[in-house]
């Protein structure tokens, strides 16, 4: 029997002693082979409670302390919700003013310790790049790696050097990370119509992602793109959320210790715990010691509607930054890009030509600067 049960996965931020404990005793059960609902055992709790109420407390008490032994990183104290509603605050500083009618998906990344907003990104579409400095994959979580890269970088690039910038490495090595994601991941969750692509000869699926190609399957267009399933899969299961390049240059390793999930599926049908539970199982994160929650988070704005929505064309991406740094807009203790078509926003045709290289012109997020900074950010760790 699988240990991790959906019925868990969203209930660790309540407060509701008596909820924490209705499941505690379901889940116990359900490791015993017997099925019970919530109302059952609330009611078997409630009658029980006559009995043994002069046990109970110490009953309790055991029991939580035991429950928090077995689950290394579960924080009882931080409220999830409160912690998404504040990042949503800082989202809503930034995000493009006026937008029409559109949806999009959102994603946070947050200290676990300091609770900290580091890096925010809301998604557009996967498209094959037009001019070489075009960046691809435009989903949320795609986004908000290179974001929380442009963190680091910010971060260490700011410190002086010598020991201050080597404790600054430290600190980033010992960061414990929350993941948001106001849906499931694409890779989880069918949400187009039609067959996944897959090898004509094998059968085995293919790993691309949806998006506006220039591959046609049916009405289906799929760009050649990893799925943010494999993606967080490589994130967790390999060197860190910074990257693998990261990794080799400043033996750098970030881990996540908590994924969230919010509530904006727009299909009414979709059953939450059952593919809480495969999105547990899939990316093995009981053996990579992440908890996984779900919470009520269901803002109107992330949640598609193609009746009467478009999707947003603008992607935003915004990290936590003290510096002064040329490039970017400075809003709500950070910085931030507006990239539409996986470019900054406003470019004109020429100012994408390779050939009129303008440093200017790029993507802080983009692979240009993400590669000159971390190159001299290993020059100072080098000569320092
Ligand atoms: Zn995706």
């Amino acid at each position: 029997m699988s240990q991790y049960s959906g019925r868990e996965a969203g209930r660790w931020y309540s407060k509701d002693g008596l909820a924490t404990f209705v499941r505690v005793i379901s889940r116990d059960l359900g490791d015993f082979g017997v099925s019970v609902g919530r109302p059952t055992v609330l009611g078997l709790v409630t009658s029980a409670c006559a009995c043994i109420s002069p046990c109970l407390p110490l009953f309790l008490k055991a029991k939580f302390k035991s429950d928090h032994k077995s689950q290394r990183q579960v924080d009882p104290e931080m409220d999830l919700e409160e912690l998404i509603r504040g990042n949503l605050k800082i989202y809503n500083e930034v995000k493009p003013k006026n937008p029409p009618p559109s949806y999009t998906v959102i994603a946070t990344l947050n200290d676990a310790d300091s609770k900290q907003l580091l890096a925010l990104a809301t998604g557009t579409q996967a498209s094959v790049g037009a001019y070489p400095d075009d960046i691809e994959d435009c989903h949320a979580e795609s986004l908000i790696k290179r974001a929380f890269k442009r963190y680091i970088l910010d971060r260490l690039l700011s410190e002086p050097d010598g020991e201050s910038l080597r404790l600054s490495l430290r600190r980033l090595n010992e960061l414990r990370l929350v993941l948001f994601i106001s849906q499931f991941p694409c890779g989880l969750v069918r949400r187009y119509q039609g067959d996944e692509p897959v090898d004509e000869t094998t059968g085995a699926e293919i790993d691309k992602k949806p998006g506006r190609g220039q591959e046609r399957d049916g009405k289906i267009v799929f760009v050649q793109r990893s799925k943010c399933m494999n993606k967080l899969k490589r994130w967790i299961s390999g060197s860190g959320l910074q990257g693998r390049r990261f990794h080799q240059e400043l033996e750098l390793s970030c881990k996540l210790a908590r994924i969230v999930i919010g509530q904006c599926e727009s299909d009414p049908d979709l059953e939450y715990e059952k593919n809480l539970a495969d999105f547990y199982e899939k990316l093995a994160l009981r053996e990579h010691n992440i908890d996984l929650n779900h919470i009520p988070i269901r803002e109107e704005e992330f949640v598609f509607d193609v009746d009467s929505k478009k999707p947003q064309d603008v992607s935003l991406v915004w990290w936590h930054s003290d510096t002064n740094g040329q490039n970017a807009n400075r809003g709500a203790k950070g910085r931030y890009e507006y990239i539409v078509n996986g470019r900054r926003i406003g470019l004109t045709k020429s100012q994408c030509d390779p050939s009129r290289h303008n440093e200017r012109h790029k993507l802080k997020i983009g692979d240009h600067w993400l590669r000159k900074d971390l190159a001299r950010l290993k020059e100072r760790f080098q000569s320092g």
